[in-house]
């Protein structure tokens, strides 16, 4: 069970991947993740990264496959994973192609998640994220019981550096102009399943535990 989730910044990709991951027992590869930790860690890679994600940038190709080299070969993710925010370029997707081939092995099935621009402003600049747990909330649809306490493990909220307007727009840009040739370049290979990530985050779940029934 190997799944690549692909979508703008904000389609609710890692909401639904953690889902995933928590119900088969694969990992969830997230590189945002990744990146923010090493940030946060001050390593020399995070340094390096800081630079480009607070401007709303990807970050070089070879850091990320070096990143995803890595964690493809850790125990963990020897039955399975679900890679959340990689792929992001065609470069990606052509270097993870040949990274697999090489160890034998291959990606099951692609979501691609479609939410319109306005909408992920909207859902980006509300987003506040728990600095112990990491859990996310949003400023009028998901709140808090208490003014920015985590409801799970009562730590402060904040807001990612790069979910202002000003960052968010550049994101989108950024998507649309690197990561989405991905959804033309994936249909070809026939695995790629469209999913509407404007509804209800249950629904959708249940889309796509139905598509991997199926299929
Ligand atoms: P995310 O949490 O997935 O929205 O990622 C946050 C930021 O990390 C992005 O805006 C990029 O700067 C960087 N990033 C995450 N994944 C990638 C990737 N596959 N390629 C390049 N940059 C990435």
């Amino acid at each position: 069970m190997r799944f690549i989730f692909l979508g703008p910044p904000g389609a609710g990709k890692g909401t639904q991947a953690k889902k995933l991951a928590s119900d088969c027992q694969i990992p969830q590869i997230s590189t945002g993740d990744i990146l923010r930790a090493a940030v946060s860690n001050k390593t020399e890679m995070g340094l390096k990264a800081k630079f480009f994600m607070d401007k709303g940038k990807l970050v070089p190709d070879e850091v990320i496959l070096g990143i995803i080299k890595d964690c493809l070969d850790e125990e963990r993710c020897k039955d399975g994973y679900i890679l959340d925010g990689f792929p992001r370029t065609i470069n990606q997707a052509i270097e993870l192609s040949s990274l697999l081939k090489e160890i034998n092995s291959k990606i099951d099935a692609i979501f691609n998640f479609k939410v319109k621009d306005e909408i992920i402003i909207n859902r980006l600049c509300g987003r506040r994220v728990c600095k112990d747990c990491g859990a996310l909330y949003h400023v009028e649809y998901l709140k808090t019981a208490k003014e920015n306490i985590c409801d799970h493990c009562q730590g402060e909220l904040y807001q990612r550096k790069d979910d202002t307007e000003e960052i968010v727009k550049k994101r989108l840009l950024v998507y649309h102009d690197l990561t989405s040739p991905l959804i033309e370049y994936y249909k070809k290979l026939s695995l790629l399943k469209e999913i509407e990530g404007e509804g209800d985050v249950r629904e959708i779940y249940k889309e796509i535990k139905a598509f991997l029934e199926k299929n």
